[in-house]
């Protein structure tokens, strides 16, 4: 039996959503113009007005907005009140670049909260839950928007942070925790420590984990619930429009919610910045439909999914996005063929490897070179040399097949990869350091 945080909006008529939808962004377009000079100026110059949007459809005549504006308007450019009014700040994880920054009033904090509220819910979350949020707390905005998630469902909250995974471990297995929400790869890690210690996948309480703020595969997921005997769930968010929360997964576990009605998405050409027909993969675009301090209109995220609206088993009526298999900006072009780090994972995974991997690009005479070291588990790791080059062969040729070209494989002993306790990084790029 399905459960929702506020069933009224999440499971409410399309027709329901639109009226909400499209009271909300006359407000909120004069709301901007009014406030916000740099939009307004993008506005003037595009010579829209905010009488021009009268509804959600209209919102294809606004300007878009990019990480490109936030850097440019850095800090204060796009605030949207008075800081006297704003409550909080939150920053990106600077992964793609400058760090940029986010207001918030309580208004949006309340919101933000209400959204990640929804998403523990969904994962089957309630006020008996032990809830160990493992994101980390500070500027990124994991620790925070799931920790006032989850006070919000009413659930015992440990505010734990990433990192210290020892100690995670113990207060996860002392406290017994229910829940837990960190990155995929630091779920993969505490996985892998808490098999180290002798437990068993059913010696914890944990039933449901929440996992984001990164990409991670289908593959991925099996092998976390797998290692921790729960269900994994998905969740979405970007500091620019709030943090976690954006969309979440249900108990269906194919493709998040979007909460409709906070964010309005579009899916565009990244090229020409067309707006496709519903089901075209592109990239997501979002308007904040009621943020006061930080109102981005039209914002590129630079992450590539599709949308669906066919209706979910949940109940829920809200449009769901898939799983964003890395930004725009995550893609490696490699002798002129895309490759998106998790095709590679998926590859791992598929053939018995770990999730511990990293990819080196480089070029040598003015040609792009592709390494990927995997690292074994310690039954798989061998002293026979021809073995392992066995096995490195056979990985290069279920990667040829992925990708369309072929890496070097290099085996690599346990534990020499580092892990990741927040966002994992994958890639080397050395060709950047040549340019
Ligand atoms: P940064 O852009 O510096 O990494 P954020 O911490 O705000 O800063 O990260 C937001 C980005 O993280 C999103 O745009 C998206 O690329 C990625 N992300 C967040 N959640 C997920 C998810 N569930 N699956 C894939 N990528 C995600
Ligand atoms: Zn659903």
């Amino acid at each position: 039996m399905p459960h929702y945080y506020q069933p009224e909006i999440e499971t409410a008529s399309r027709e329901e959503i639109l009226a909400i939808q499209n009271e909300k962004i006359v407000k909120q377009v004069k709301h901007v113009y009014e406030n916000v000079k740099y939009y307004r100026d993008l506005m003037d110059a595009k010579g829209v007005k905010p009488e021009d949007i009268q509804s959600v459809d209209d919102i294809k005549k606004l300007p878009f907005l990019s990480k490109a504006d936030l850097r440019e308007a850095y800090p204060y450019g796009l605030l949207g009140t008075d800081l006297k009014n704003c409550v909080r700040i939150h920053s990106t994880s600077g992964t793609t670049g400058k760090r940029v920054v986010a207001f918030y009033t309580q208004h949006d904090v309340d919101i933000w909260n209400d959204c990640c509220a929804r998403a523990i819910v969904a994962a089957g979350g309630n006020s008996g839950d032990v809830c160990q949020v493992a994101y980390g707390y500070g500027l990124f905005t994991g620790g925070f928007g799931l920790h006032g998630g989850s006070e919000k469902v009413g659930c015992l909250t440990l505010p734990m942070s990433s990192g210290n995974t020892e100690r995670q471990i113990q207060f996860m297995m002392d406290l017994g925790a229910t829940i837990i929400c960190c990155t995929p790869s630091y779920a993969a890690y505490i996985g892998e420590t808490l098999a180290e210690q002798g437990y068993k996948p059913e010696d914890n309480k944990l039933k449901a984990g929440i996992f984001g703020a990164e990409p991670w595969t289908e593959e991925m997921r099996r092998s976390i619930e797998k290692s921790l005997g729960i269900k994994a769930y998905d969740i979405y968010g970007l500091t620019e429009t709030s943090g976690p929360g954006v969309a979440f997964e249900c108990c269906a576990q194919s493709g998040m919610h979007i909460n409709e009605d906070h964010f309005y998405a579009e899916i565009i050409d990244p090229d020409t910045g067309e707006v496709l027909p519903e089901g075209s993969k592109g990239e997501l675009v979002f308007t904040s439909l009621d943020k006061e301090a930080f109102p981005l209109l039209r914002y590129r995220t630079r992450d590539i999914c599709v949308l669906s609206h066919e209706k979910c088993a949940c109940g829920r009526t809200h449009v769901k996005m898939s799983k964003p298999m890395g930004r725009s900006d995550d893609m490696m072009i490699i002798r002129g063929v895309n490759v998106f780090p998790s095709q590679i994972e998926t590859v791992l995974l598929n053939e018995g490897y770990t999730p511990n991997y990293q990819i080196i690009v480089d070029r040598v005479n003015n040609s792009d070179t592709l390494d990927v070291n995997v690292e074994l588990l310690p039954e798989q790791f061998s002293d026979i040399v021809a073995e392992n080059q066995k096995k490195e062969r056979a990985l290069e040729i279920a990667m040829r097949t992925m990708l369309g070209i072929g890496p070097r494989v290099h085996l690599v002993p346990p534990h020499s990869i580092v892990r990741s306790e927040g966002k994992a990084v994958r890639v080397i790029d050395k060709r950047k350091l040549h340019d």
